[in-house]
């Protein structure tokens, strides 16, 4: 197993002279993309119909389509390994009939690990991507459960799972370089890292709702962004933050609406639990 988190560089091949007879130096750098796919933020999906309603099934099919197209951004970009994690609830969400051959895909649960197998990883593409709980008009906001968290803090400072996953990337000092989803998922990515690449394919009217890009064309600039994102790698810091670290939770009450239903208001009495560590990912996962 590979254990750095560098570009590999596995071909030098030997200078060639220019006319100028200087040395040129032509190398092809071999590198690892880690996609971490969430269903909520995927083109054409406005709600929960989508996600776990009658339409589900078509929901599955948008998230290949995004996947897809990520991973096709990915090779024109030169990467030549690409893992893509099905990340959406149980992990087990699209059919891997549907998925490009030349990415390797990981589902069902990993108890204790965030992102499986992202050793080795030059950057880290958040797919489908939700804003936190209670945006406004932003597609299905939530926390890591609709059902019982209303809000997270990290360092006192409100996340969703952007922020999060940001960190928790940069722990394996790997940067987060592109995340896509609705207009206010993007508007939350650039708040935590301004130099990460975003594409928007929808616009959210409400958690239930949204203005949508034809597909054809959501998939192109997913497959764009994608690579632009990529090229320019180098430039993406990980997300910077002081440690230990805190996490704050306000969980709701049982019986609580979910957070991205059209009628639920906040609890004004949550249950807060907050825990500081070394590390966010051990944080989040209890470990
Ligand atoms: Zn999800």
């Amino acid at each position: 197993m590979k254990t750095s988190c560098r570009p590999l560089h596995r071909f030098h091949p030997a200078p060639l002279l220019c006319a100028a007879g200087l040395a040129l130096a032509v190398s092809a750098q071999a590198y690892k993309v880690y996609i971490f796919a969430d269903m909520e933020g995927c083109s054409g999906i406005t709600g929960s119909e989508q996600i776990s309603g009658p339409r589900a099934a078509e929901g599955q099919q948008r998230m290949a389509e995004d996947m897809n197209a990520c991973i096709a951004g990915c090779f024109a970009a030169g990467a030549t390994e690409v893992v893509v994690r099905d990340g959406h609830a149980g992990g087990s969400n699209v059919n891997a009939r549907l998925l490009d051959a030349r990415a390797k895909l990981i589902q069902g649960p990993t108890p204790g690990v965030r992102y499986q197998e992202l050793a080795g990883a030059a950057a880290v593409i958040l797919l489908g991507y939700h804003a936190m709980a209670l945006t406004t008009n932003a597609v299905l906001a939530h926390s890591y459960s609709s059902a019982s968290i209303q809000g997270l803090w990290l360092n006192g400072r409100p996340v969703g799972e952007i922020g999060v996953d940001m960190a928790i990337a940069a722990e394996h000092h790997v940067p987060v370089v592109l995340v896509t989803g609705d207009e206010q998922t993007v508007a939350e990515a650039r708040a935590w890292l301004p130099e990460v690449g975003v594409c928007a394919t929808k616009r959210g009217t409400s958690w239930q709702s949204a203005d949508l890009l034809p597909l054809e064309k959501a998939h192109r600039q997913i497959r764009e962004a994608t690579e632009a994102a990529l090229r320019r790698r180098a430039a993406i810091p990980c997300l910077k933050l002081a440690y230990p670290a805190t996490l704050r939770w306000a969980y709701l009450p049982k019986g609580s609406l979910r957070t991205h239903h059209l009628e639920f208001k906040p609890a004004p009495n949550p249950r807060y639990v907050e825990k500081t560590g070394p590390s966010v990912e051990q944080l989040l996962l209890g470990k």
